[in-house]
């Protein structure tokens, strides 16, 4: 998608060799104009897949999966990383080891709001291990219900989680794929950019 290639070039910043903060766009202040274009995307992939619910997680995952909501018509799940009070009849859970904050955490749903009869596309903001994905995945195994894809927006190819979800025959979408970090520089699979 090139006008996320664009963003991620003008107003990204590559940490070190592992991670990219995208904090200006996506993770801290949010570029709207974009979240609405990401998910035209996500919808124009996924408008024959019968899609009847979006699960994302807290909370980059929102905005990207409420646009994509709005344009398939279908309802976004907010998997939680904290305990809340109110969200405590049929809760499921699952274990995710955080990149980014290296410790373990548990995160959760109602089983209220997904039901074995719904198609479910999963979105998140990066896919790095595959640890919040196969999180995921986990908690909309727990309700029966079909798992038609992962959408992301960025997926850093170094670190193997998309290949490891294609090699199980999952459906994986990234926006924009990174094949190799560098301190100031973003290296796309398919070009070299300097940022
Ligand atoms: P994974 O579970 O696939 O290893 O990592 C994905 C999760 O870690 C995402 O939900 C995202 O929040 C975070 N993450 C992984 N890599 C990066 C990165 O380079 N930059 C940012 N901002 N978040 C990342």
């Amino acid at each position: 998608m090139e006008e996320l290639k664009k963003k991620i070039i003008t107003e990204g910043k590559a940490l070190n060799e592992e991670v990219l903060k995208v904090d200006a766009f996506l993770n801290h202040q949010i570029d709207p104009v974009l979240m609405k274009q990401i998910g035209e995307e996500f919808a124009e992939r996924y408008r024959d897949a019968g899609i009847t619910k979006i699960v994302t997680l807290e909370s980059s995952g929102i905005a990207p999966s409420l646009m994509t909501g709005m344009e398939l018509g279908v309802e976004v799940v907010v998997a939680r990383k904290r305990k809340s009070l109110t969200l405590q009849e049929g809760l499921l859970s699952a274990e995710v080891y955080s990149f980014t904050k290296q410790e373990k955490s548990t995160i959760c749903i109602s089983s209220e709001f997904i039901h074995d009869t719904d198609c479910v596309l999963i979105i998140d903001d990066f896919l790095a291990n595959g640890q919040a994905a196969l999180g995921l995945m986990n908690l909309v195994e727990q309700t029966k219900a079909t798992i038609e894809g992962i959408g992301v927006i960025i997926e850093k190819q170094f670190q193997h989680g998309g290949k490891n979800l294609r090699n199980k025959g999952v459906r994986v979408d990234a926006l924009a794929q990174i094949e190799r970090l560098e301190k100031g520089k973003v290296i796309f699979t398919d070009e070299e950019v300097h940022i």
